[in-house]
């Protein structure tokens, strides 16, 4: 259900929009069993490191020159690590262990919910 609305979101926002083939803001979503799913939204044209936490679980997502990618983990298979970056929209680095999901998405595809981080915004 969440699922098909931000589809419709993001489908709206290509008709509205001027398509672009590079991706403004990566989506890092948290989907873990038997926890609330979280999501966060951060520019790619500010270069930075955010660590995401499971209990022992953690993934470093690396954003710099325009693109993001997975550059530490402790997950048992570490393919988000060896996935590449990420920078056109709808690309993403999953890590299946951790529920970890890090998706290229347009600017359009942010609502108000979403918690920014006041230093860049
Ligand atoms: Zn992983």
């Amino acid at each position: 259900m969440l699922a098909a609305c931000l589809l419709a979101g993001c489908i709206a926002a290509l008709i509205i929009r001027t398509m672009a083939s590079a991706g403004g803001y990566i989506e890092v979503r948290i989907e873990h069993p038997g926890s609330e799913t979280k999501t966060n939204v951060y520019p790619l044209s500010v270069d930075r490191d955010v660590t995401v936490r499971l209990g022992d679980g953690f993934n470093v997502v690396h954003i710099a020159d325009g693109q993001a990618s997975i550059s530490e983990a402790n997950c048992p298979d570490l393919i988000c690590v060896h996935t590449r970056a990420i920078s056109h929209i709808g690309e993403a680095v999953i890590c299946l262990p951790h529920g970890v999901i890090v998706t290229v998405i347009d600017d359009a595809g942010i609502d108000d919910t979403v918690e920014y981080d006041a230093v860049t915004w």
